[in-house]
């Protein structure tokens, strides 16, 4: 089903009480794609992914999910549609294993039936969780936390995976690393909404690429087109 449209966000605008964070934001991703949001601290970049998994609603505009509108429902119920969020600072459960990690993301019902298979299944991506499953998650390094937050996300069996700043406060090295492990989600089959304030990495990882500023999407295009324009270049990778 490569090329079809995934996730469709149409005109969404969104804020926190009065202040207005999204305006008219509109974007698509098809099956099988990466596209990445870039864009400058404060830009709304967390939000439009809040709004996508329902954590906080959106004032106007749709958002559809392989053709299902996601009317006024509960983050569960997206979660059932196919999407898992990987929030930003990962967001482990600090005192618990990352084999109970995991299974936290594996709590509404259709995926409950299916843990053990999917645990399996994210050990076998990631050997270094089964090595460390009875390791508090706390106690990980910063890439195996982001490792142990993408497979919480892949124990809900999704399709889709948004995932905000993965690269966010680690040493360059393994900077390097997570977005290796975009790669290998990408190869596994996933389609992937990404967030990233590392443009330079992110825009070699990504199909597209939309450039959000000041709640507004200002431009999109391949990642080549992006990495190659003199705008992007000066303003986000300081060249
Ligand atoms: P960064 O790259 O720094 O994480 P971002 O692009 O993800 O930034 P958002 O976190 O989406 O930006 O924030 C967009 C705007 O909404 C900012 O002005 C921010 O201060 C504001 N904002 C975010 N969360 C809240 C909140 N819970 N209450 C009030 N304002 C908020």
């Amino acid at each position: 089903m490569s090329g079809e449209t995934m996730l469709e966000v149409r005109n969404v605008s969104a804020g926190y009480g009065s202040f207005r964070a999204l305006f008219d934001v509109s974007l698509e991703v098809k099956a099988g794609e990466a596209v990445a949001v870039i864009g400058p601290n404060g830009a709304g970049k967390t939000t439009l992914l809040r709004v996508i998994s329902k954590l906080i609603p959106a004032t106007s505009g749709e958002i559809r999910m392989t053709g299902t509108l996601l009317g006024p429902m509960a983050p569960d119920k997206v979660v059932e549609l196919g999407i898992a969020h990987v929030p930003e600072n990962r967001r482990l459960f600090p005192r618990l294993t990352v084999e109970e990690n995991l299974r936290m993301g594996a709590y509404v019902p259709s995926a409950r039936a299916k843990f053990r298979e999917r645990l399996e299944f994210v050990y076998e991506l990631f050997p270094r969780m089964r090595e460390r499953r009875g390791q508090l998650a706390g106690t990980l390094s910063g890439g195996e936390q982001q490792m142990c937050a993408i497979g919480r996300a892949l124990m809900s069996g999704p399709k889709l995976l948004l995932m905000d700043e993965p690269s966010a406060g680690l040493a360059p090295v393994i900077v390097q690393q997570v977005f290796r492990l975009v790669e290998r989600i990408r190869a596994e089959g996933y389609t992937v909404l990404i967030v990233e304030q590392n443009v330079q990495q992110v825009l070699r990882v990504a199909d597209r690429a939309y450039l959000l500023e000041v709640g507004g999407i200002r431009r999109s295009g391949s990642a080549a087109e992006l990495l190659a324009s003199d705008e992007i270049r000066q303003s986000y990778l300081g060249i």
